[in-house]
């Protein structure tokens, strides 16, 4: 499966990796949106958010605690966020689940413009 994130968790191309379990990798994100980037997927290929089972689905609630462990070792306590882009829409070029934790700075909300319906 020619898949990059599978890669990283293969080992087969280089991360620089934040923290690692037998569930779950961590590392900083190639090309940054705020001054601290980092992505935490599961080791299991899982494609999307929307392909979740009550089975594979409990993984989430792990990362979510490792993300909480990561931010506090970051220094995160003014705050951040958590993104997981899903399909085309949303924005998900890496066809494997992960969650961007962006943070560092004030992020601007929302994310969609309304003025540019037409
Ligand atoms: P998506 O757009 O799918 O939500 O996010 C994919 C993210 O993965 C992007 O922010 C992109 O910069 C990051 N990314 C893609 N390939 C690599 C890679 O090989 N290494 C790292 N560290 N990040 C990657
Ligand atoms: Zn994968």
């Amino acid at each position: 499966m020619d898949c990059v994130f599978c890669k990283i968790v293969n080992g087969e191309i280089p991360a620089n990796k934040l923290y690692e379990d037998d569930k779950c990798v961590a590392f900083y994100d190639l090309a940054p949106q705020a001054p601290v980037h980092f992505l935490v997927i599961p080791k299991e290929h899982i494609e999307s958010a929307n392909v979740l089972t009550e089975e594979n689905a409990k993984v989430i609630g792990h990362i979510f605690c490792v993300i909480a462990n990561i931010a506090k070792k970051l220094n995160l306590e003014n705050g951040y966020r958590i993104v997981n882009n899903c399909g085309e829409d949303g924005g998900q070029t890496v066809k494997h689940l992960h969650f961007h934790i962006l943070g560092g700075k004030a992020l601007s909300w929302p994310p969609y413009d309304k003025s540019a319906e037409v």
